[in-house]
């Protein structure tokens, strides 16, 4: 057996990414190895690389990981999060990061505020744990991990948006509460934005109105479910935004918007386009920004709610598998990915394609 693997690190940004091999390690309790099928590339890997995400350094990027379970501890049995059994060769997602199940927010069922967290893809290399990436051909999972095991029917490349991006599309549904019937605005037609947009649609949202600059990302969250799709270029007053989106909305505004692109200028138009029990969800302010100004007598007055989602739960993760598994033929997911794959050598190209952002995603296969 092979006692190694490769795996791409970066050691801060403007450096050339550079691949290493490192030795497999000795498995503890609770821990699992796994063979990397595919990892694809985030926006929030795209700024870590970039540096406008701080990350502590050298590390292996990637989260957005599949792969099939290589070894076990030998004595104990492991579990999915639906009870079942682990074995070697299943094809398997897991949670972004581990938790304790213990500290004040993990009991608070905010796992991903664990005191003691470990985020893969986001974490340094250490001597004593390396191998905590998904640009990489192995990984190491540690105990306080939620996996999930897949159905090996669906091509593994769909399944990398459910520990990422779905899940937290799942969070921010279901602090919108109920979709049924409802107007929802979406702004940012992004991966985020895309899948709460098949979400919506799933759950029968009445009206899905989309934003975004990009024509192309506008024409594909249509074939997810969105009725009303606005180019927002920069001859578009906000103030014709406005006015357009009461129109679609009969003057009423609404009910629910997803800020999903964290762009300054879209958050502070998503205050004026809310219907009175308006809810906001913020989603997409992950990097520094300015801070923007409200009046709380508005939100008052107009009964709003604004809430944050920052990842996900495992509830939040056992929905994003249940909806990607049932609605694999009702969206074209396939569309989302650049259809060629790359390989672990060709990580700097496949980072170059990512950043002309003209796919959702760009997939590493190690
Ligand atoms: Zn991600
Ligand atoms: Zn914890």
């Amino acid at each position: 057996m092979k006692n190694s693997g490769k795996a791409v690190v970066f050691q801060g940004s403007g450096k050339p990414l550079m691949l290493r091999e490192f030795p497999l390690p000795t498995l503890k309790e609770g821990e699992i190895l796994v063979q990397i099928s595919q990892c694809a590339i985030c926006i929030s890997d795209l700024h870590t690389i970039s540096g406008k995400r701080e990350s502590p350094l050298p590390l292996i990027p990637g989260h957005e990981i599949v792969g099939t379970i290589k070894e076990l501890p030998s004595k104990s049995k492991l579990t999915d999060l639906k009870g079942q059994i682990l074995q070697p060769g299943d094809m398997i997602s897991w949670t972004l990061n581990t938790s304790c199940g213990k500290c004040f927010n993990c009991k608070k069922e905010i796992p991903q505020k664990c005191k003691h967290l470990i985020k893969y893809g986001h974490s340094p290399i250490s001597e004593e744990y390396s191998l905590n990436g998904g640009m990489a051909e192995y990984i190491l999972l540690r105990k306080g991990t939620s996996i999930i095991k897949l159905d090996n029917h669906i091509p593994a490349h769909l399944y990398t948006c459910i520990n990422c991006s779905l899940s937290t599309v799942m969070a921010a549904i279901h602090a919108a509460g109920k979709i049924e019937g409802s107007t929802a605005l979406i702004f940012g037609a992004g991966m985020l934005g895309t899948l709460c947009s098949a979400v919506l649609k799933s759950q029968k949202a009445e009206k899905i109105i989309a934003i975004d600059p990009n024509l192309k990302r506008l024409e594909i969250i249509q074939q997810f479910g969105t009725s009303h799709a606005i180019q927002w270029r920069d001859n578009l007053k906000t103030e014709a935004l406005i006015r357009h989106i009461l129109t679609i909305t009969e003057n009423h505004g609404a009910d629910l918007v997803f800020e999903m692109s964290g762009a300054e200028m879209a958050i502070s138009t998503a205050l004026q386009t809310m219907g009175i029990g308006g809810k906001l969800i913020l989603c997409g302010s992950v990097f520094p920004s300015r801070d923007i100004s409200f009046n709380p007598e508005t939100i008052v007055r107009n009964l709003w709610e604004i809430k944050g989602i920052h990842n996900y739960n495992t509830r939040d993760f056992l929905a994003a598998e249940k909806f990607l598994s049932n609605n694999i033929s009702n969206f074209p997911f396939s569309d989302l990915f650049h259809p060629g794959f790359y390989s672990l050598e060709e990580t700097e190209e496949a980072i170059k394609t990512a950043r002309t952002k003209k796919f959702h995603r760009v997939v590493i296969t190690p």
